[in-house]
């Protein structure tokens, strides 16, 4: 196997997904020093281009040093103190993962589940908030990229603010590809990461925190123990206070000008053109995957992660190999508890295109046989 040129691959699975020659060609721009001027003002343009994307005016919005995850422990450690508690929505990889998370912060963390594949509905929020009427906050995934459940937001943080708790959302798989509307939704804190809808390689991930998480955060009792990812010290760096730019960690100079060049396209396409696209491409590979026989395994699919049952007989990780080897496409095996029972086909950013749909109807048409 030469691994000295890395193969142009079709990336169709659940992240990451193509990125446009533009963007690779933004990373190789000279690398500038992270406080100089124009670095400053590259950092200030992505911050503003994200604002746009998220459709939401907090101040702090900027993208965290590391991939998604380092999104979810961002908001995690800043907003959890030990002692708190917390409600965190589960049904899927990431649900699970976050409640880990937060319980690392100390926190006593409530489930509220759903089978895999399902979403969680908002009378099941509302009786935790009952049972636990000290939790703090409440976390959702937006889209469950292990299941490819879409979760519906619009009217949570009402029922959530109205307990006092805040709302924290997951958009690692949804930003850039979906209806999103952080201040028209009310979501107090919200994470993503750049390899998803955005097209972007993997290695920022992009929070924005509202005015109630603010408050949260100004009056901790304790400093959260993660110092990389503490807001109280990126924040000097990230926002442009009066006292000027305070040296934190070095950003990842070349990474925030792939951001930014990922970000104008999403911008130049327009955010709604964008999320129209990708539902356009959800229909299209829907249609031919049920004229094939196959079946999706959520009932309200995202348009971004299409997860599919493995119909009876089928060689799961035969197949995933031969799209491969024979036509560079990568799709996702099932995660958790789908492990062997589904694959997973991305449609996200550059990748959800009439071209990649036809493409992988024709090759699993080929490789699944007749
Ligand atoms: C991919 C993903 C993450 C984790 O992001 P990484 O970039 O892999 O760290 C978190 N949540 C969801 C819903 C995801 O799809």
């Amino acid at each position: 196997m030469n691994t000295q040129h890395p193969a142009e691959r079709i990336l169709m699975g659940p992240g990451p997904s193509p990125v446009p020659a533009r963007v690779l060609r933004a990373l190789g721009a000279p690398t500038l020093g992270h406080l100089d001027p124009q670095y400053v003002a590259i950092m200030d343009e992505v911050c503003e281009m994200l604002r746009e994307v998220f459709q939401t005016k907090n101040a702090l919005t900027f993208p965290v040093s590391g991939t998604g995850m380092a999104g979810m422990e961002c908001i995690a450690t800043n907003l959890l103190e030990p002692g708190d508690e917390a409600i965190v929505c589960i049904n899927g990889v990431f649900g699970g993962r976050m409640k880990d998370v937060m319980e690392r912060c100390g926190a006593t963390v409530y489930a509220v589940e759903a089978e895999w594949g399902e979403v969680i509905q908002l009378d099941q929020i509302a009786a935790a908030l009952e049972l636990h009427p000290k939790a703090k906050l409440v976390g959702i995934v937006h889209a469950e990229t292990s299941t490819g459940a879409h979760q519906p937001l619009d009217g949570f943080a009402d029922l959530v603010h109205s307990k006092g708790a805040l709302l924290v959302v997951d958009a690692v798989t949804s930003l850039g590809g979906h209806e999103l509307r952080v201040d028209e939704w009310g979501i107090d804190a919200i994470y993503s990461g750049t390899q998803k809808c955005l097209s972007c390689p993997p290695g920022l991930a992009p929070v924005s925190f509202g005015d109630r998480a603010l408050a949260i955060m100004d009056s901790r009792k304790t400093k959260p123990q993660s110092w990389y990812l503490d807001v109280s010290m990126l924040r000097k760096y990230y926002t442009s206070g009066g006292g000027g730019r305070v040296y934190h960690h070095t950003a990842p100079i070349n990474m925030t000008y792939a951001l930014r060049e990922a970000l104008a396209i999403v911008l130049e396409e327009g955010l709604e053109n964008r999320i129209e696209r990708h539902e356009k491409m959800h229909l299209r590979l829907r249609a031919g995957l049920e004229s094939m026989g196959l079946s999706y395994i959520p009932k309200r699919s995202l348009h971004s992660l299409n997860c599919i049952r493995i119909p009876d007989g089928a060689d799961d990780a035969g197949t995933r190999k031969r799209l491969l080897e024979e036509y560079g496409i990568e799709i996702g095996a099932g995660l958790g508890v789908m492990a062997g029972k589904a694959w997973r086909i991305g449609l996200m950013g550059h990748g959800s295109s009439i071209r990649n749909v036809d493409l992988v109807l024709a090759a699993l048409k080929h490789v699944l046989g007749p």
